[in-house]
């Protein structure tokens, strides 16, 4: 199986993902991580995204699903199935990995959208922190950690995404609806689309998107 996690920024597509993964053995595909990855260790893709990912706008489709193909390359001779996070984005992305997915023998993906009203997303972004140690996330609105600014686990220091500013947030959220939107429909159109309410708890939104894979897979 294959699956893409879609939803805005903010609506728990990353904690999801990692629980869909362990529970339906899919391998974690997120762009974010792998652009944030390239920007920390600053290698050459790294230095050309950075100040894009930074103002919240889209890497170029080209410079992402290169990105992508190179992860299915590595990862394919060990897995047939991938959970594509924050990818396809654009309308041509769809295009993209519709290419991946044939070249690489992989079937073609069911999408699953996050659906978040938007005052909620916002909260979500602004409050959320990172620790820098064992990236375990909090949100010093709705799961804060018992120590200001500190881990529970690993009592590392917590940080904020460069992204997740109010300046920044908003302006995700503004490419969201205009570029990422776009590309329901599409998949609506193919008939592999289900949306799911994103609202609620952690293991409210997973038991939503469990009972959908049962149905399917
Ligand atoms: P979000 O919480 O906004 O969904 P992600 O972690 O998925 O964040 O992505 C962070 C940033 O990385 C995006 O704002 C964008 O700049 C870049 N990025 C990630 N995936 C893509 C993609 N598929 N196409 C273009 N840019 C991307
Ligand atoms: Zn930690």
């Amino acid at each position: 199986m294959n699956l893409v996690l879609f939803g805005p920024p903010g609506s728990g597509k990353g904690t999801q993902s990692e629980l869909v993964c362990e529970k339906f053995h899919l391998s974690h595909l997120s762009t974010g991580e792998a652009m944030r990855a390239a920007i920390r260790a600053g290698t050459d893709l790294g230095k050309r995204v950075k100040a894009i990912v930074e103002r919240g706008e889209l890497v170029p489709d080209e410079l992402v699903s290169e990105v992508v193909d190179k992860i299915v390359v590595e990862k394919r001779p060990s897995t047939d199935s991938f959970l594509f996070d924050g990818y396809p984005r654009t309308v041509s992305q769809v295009a993209d990995l519709d290419r991946i997915c044939e070249f690489h023998t992989l079937s073609s993906p069911a999408i699953v959208n996050l659906e978040v009203p938007s005052e909620i997303l916002m909260l979500r972004l602004t409050g959320r922190r990172l620790c820098s140690e064992c990236r375990r996330t909090y949100n010093v609105y709705f799961d804060p950690p018992k120590q200001t600014g500190v881990c529970d686990l690993c009592h590392g220091p917590l940080m904020k995404r460069v992204d997740d500013t109010p300046e920044t947030v908003k302006e995700r959220l503004e490419v969201y609806e205009q570029q990422t939107k776009p590309v329901l429909h599409e998949y609506d159109n193919r008939h592999v689309l289900s949306n799911i309410d994103g609202t609620g708890t952690t293991q409210e939104v997973f038991e939503r998107i469990r009972a959908i894979l049962a149905e399917q897979y």
